[in-house]
């Protein structure tokens, strides 16, 4: 048997005035979609049930069938897992931001998006003086880079992510917990290094917003997940831009594959995504493709933008991976987004979300087609929205 999973990041959403009342999804042209429904059942999930705050890290564990509650750590190590960062038992992954901030407020999470080369120059030159054997700092990508205290276990802090804590006295919202205090040094000492850094004085006097300091957050341990194919006894592949679906990728042990044009953003190759998880189709049980464009859609409120990203992956992913996928004997699909992103909030809820589901052995249901409504009274709904995965693979 042949699966195929399709998560449009943050599609599902509530009805809206601008479109008469209905949904985003209900608004697109989605025909793949909604014939996935009409051979199949659509039902509902909810896939933010665990007690964390329903992240896309968070909600597509949950639909990848680990309940977060059992084996979520945090944001951290599964970014370092993206990154190739070897992680011990006791080592703890942080998230590592360059951000703006002034003399009083967080300003900007993302240090005013710096470029990536040069936020490598000021990450190192906050290693050169912070760094030790225990405390190594990894570069990443732009402002997002990662630190991994070593051999000591977790940190017991609570720390918020900089990009919800905009515009905020930073006294009020440094980490808080036992062993905050050795992270509030880090990021006041890391002020010192970073806001006389030539970049940075470049950058005000170019009139551009200064990377000026390490936010840390995101903390845990390395996650203790079986495998897939250790949990579900099937070989897997991601197909994603993202760090965080392809560190999680590298976490249950898939192939994660680098796609050219794969960007996270309404600019990504749609085509080059489908031609991928076709092609991964051919070696392996279970290919997860991942788009994100609904997502930053819903964060940046842009209706028009959600319902073409919407129409683009029906018409580009789904239609072709699926006829693809019909070409194997025995195989099931399964579409559902990770979690809402509602237009009208601008971030994630935790709320359920419509799946679609059809292929060999999955019995037709009620003909009715992809939507919110639908899968609010639909007959087959998972409180606990971990046990889809298995009901996808085994039912
Ligand atoms: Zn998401």
């Amino acid at each position: 048997m042949k699966y195929l999973l399709i998560v449009p990041d943050g599609m599902a959403d509530h009805p809206l005035d601008q479109l008469g009342g209905r949904t985003p999804v209900e608004a697109a042209l989605t025909p793949n979609l909604d014939a996935i429904c009409m051979e199949g059942i659509l039902g509902s999930a909810h896939t933010t049930c665990s007690s964390h705050a329903p992240g896309s890290d968070v909600a597509t564990m949950c639909l990848l069938g680990y309940n977060p509650d059992e084996f979520y750590t945090g944001r951290a190590p599964i970014e370092a897992a993206s990154m190739n960062i070897e992680l011990g038992p006791l080592d703890t992954a942080v998230r590592c931001n360059l951000i703006t901030a002034d003399h009083e407020k967080l300003i900007d999470y993302s240090g005013g998006a710096i470029p990536t080369e040069d936020g490598h120059k000021l990450i190192r030159a906050v290693a050169d003086e912070l760094g030790t054997d225990e405390l190594v700092f990894y570069p990443g990508i732009s402002y997002r880079n990662i630190l991994v205290r070593r051999g000591k276990g977790d940190l017991r802090v609570t720390a918020n992510p900089p990009h919800d804590v905009m515009n905020r006295r930073l006294e009020d919202v440094f980490p808080t917990g036992e062993d905050a205090g050795m992270l509030r040094d880090l990021m006041r000492r890391s002020r010192d290094i970073l806001e006389q850094h030539p970049i940075n004085r470049n950058r005000v006097q170019a009139g551009k917003s200064p990377a000026n300091m390490i936010w840390l957050w995101g903390n845990g341990l390395k996650p203790a997940l079986p495998t897939f194919e250790d949990r579900f006894g099937r070989s897997g592949c991601v197909i994603a831009a993202v760090d965080l679906i392809k560190g999680l990728g590298q976490i249950l042990g898939w192939d994660v594959p680098n796609v050219k044009g794969a960007t996270g953003y309404f600019d990504t190759d749609y085509d080059a995504k489908a031609d991928a998880g076709i092609e991964a189709l051919k070696d392996h049980d279970f290919v997860f493709v991942h788009v994100e464009a609904p997502d930053e859609a819903g964060h940046e409120g842009n209706i028009e933008e959600k319902i073409k990203a919407i129409e683009a992956i029906d018409e580009k992913v789904i239609g072709p991976c699926v006829a693809a996928l019909k070409q194997y004997p025995e195989y099931r699909v399964l579409v559902l987004p990770d979690h809402p992103t509602p237009i009208a909030i601008r971030t994630h809820v935790k709320e359920a979300v419509p799946f679609a589901m059809c292929g060999t052995g999955v019995r037709a249901g009620p003909p009715v087609s992809y939507s919110e409504a639908n899968a609010k009274v639909a007959e087959v709904q998972f409180e606990n929205g971990y046990e889809l995965m298995g009901y996808f693979l085994d039912s």
